[in-house]
């Protein structure tokens, strides 16, 4: 049988994952190992699954250094859950949470806080809209937070916190990274709570990976349900109800593949490497213009514009027609939206360089 056609694919999530755990996933769909059972069909409870669940927790234990006292969780519902599940634990009635806003995914995850307590806006690029990220110059924290809330990577608007901010006082720091989950070293020390939904760098959709500083459970604030409480998953180890199963098999073989790469400062620099060429050439383009500020740049989502929404149209059927896939930006953006997330090949990057020099060649004013 021939390799099936594989495309470069720069969608912003579901994303690219590497193409050695698609094939190890597709062997192991009619028998995980010599199990006889595809993993599928493994019950949560058995020994075969209970390894896949504590492998992916010890990888991500050791390639993101988690220091003792935190707990790795495998949650569902998305990053969009935990826009409400930490607010209805951590957020209580008449207090306050600062949340940094970047762009649509921080103002979704305050309007959620706002069902709990108070939002207090600490900073916001909107007006420009959301082209950069403030600096700590410009951002004002409230007397006495619950927590601090910020979106690492900001998907739609390609910008991305060059350094995690600092919060004030006793309150701690919630991080929302669904879009640069371990794609460069993380000091998971100086957070409370850190998120990510797992399809843009970690896995396929339906998990949600959660890390969370143990002692904040004695924060909490509300009676929840079971399976909005931390807690559950905690005492659980993310099996009071099943899992999504698939999911955290396929994440776990994710995290394989990237201590084989090297970890996290090797993946790191080949983010670095791979967005640091597309940008140099924006930079020295006559027709693309990237959209965020520098300093502000995403390694992740590199948006760019030609200022024509005519031209951008033209040149996403184009560079569509020779393989590179789903480059059309956020519509709150416009243009073109480049994901290079960790599974994204550095070739492909060389692609549409190329791609866009024919066709800035016939296309330029
Ligand atoms: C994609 C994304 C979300 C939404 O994630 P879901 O898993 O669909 O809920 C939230 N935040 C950021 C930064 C994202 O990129």
């Amino acid at each position: 049988m021939s390799a099936p056609l594989r495309h470069y694919n720069f969608s912003a999530g579901p994303a690219v994952l590497p193409e050695s755990v698609l094939e190890e996933a597709g062997r192991n769909l009619m028998s995980l190992g010599d199990t006889g059972v595809g993993i599928m069909e493994h019950s949560h409870r058995g020994k075969p699954f209970v390894a896949i669940i504590e492998r992916a927790e010890a990888l991500i234990r050791k390639i993101a250094n988690v220091p003792d006292g935190y707990s790795v969780l495998f949650l569902q519902g998305g990053a969009s859950l935990q826009f409400a599940m930490c607010p209805m634990n951590f957020l209580p009635d008449g207090g306050t949470a600062d949340y940094l806003m970047t762009g649509s995914w921080s103002k979704k995850a305050g309007k959620e806080a706002k069902l709990f307590g108070k939002v207090h806006t600490a900073c916001s690029s909107e007006a420009t809209n959301f082209d950069r990220i403030p600096s700590p110059a410009e951002t004002t924290y409230s007397d006495d937070p619950a927590y601090v809330h910020f979106t690492s990577n900001n998907t739609i608007f390609g910008t991305q916190f060059p350094t995690e901010p600092t919060p004030p006082g006793d309150a701690f720091l919630v991080c929302d990274a669904s879009s640069d989950i371990f794609s460069r070293p993380v000091d998971v020390s100086k957070y409370g709570l850190l998120y990510a939904g797992a399809q843009k760098n970690l896995g396929p959709s339906g998990v949600t990976l959660a890390i969370l500083r143990n002692d904040l459970l004695e924060r909490k604030c509300r009676e929840v349900p079971a399976m909005l409480d931390y807690k559950t998953y905690v005492e659980g180890q993310s099996l009071y109800n099943t899992p999504p199963t698939f999911g955290i098999y396929v994440l776990m073989l994710v995290l394989e593949w990237i201590e084989k790469e090297g970890g996290l400062s090797a993946i790191g620099e080949r983010n670095e490497a791979k967005a640091t060429k597309l940008y140099d050439y924006l930079d020295s383009s006559k027709l693309f213009k990237p959209t965020a500020a520098k300093g502000s740049r995403s390694l992740m989502n590199v948006c760019f514009v030609t200022g024509n929404e005519e031209t951008d149209a033209a040149f996403i059927k184009y560079a569509d027609e020779r393989g590179l896939k789903t480059l059309k930006g956020h519509r709150s953006v416009g243009g073109m939206r480049a994901s290079l997330y960790n599974a994204f090949p550095p070739a492909g990057v060389d692609k549409l360089i190329e791609a866009m020099q024919e066709f800035e060649s016939t296309h330029a004013a």
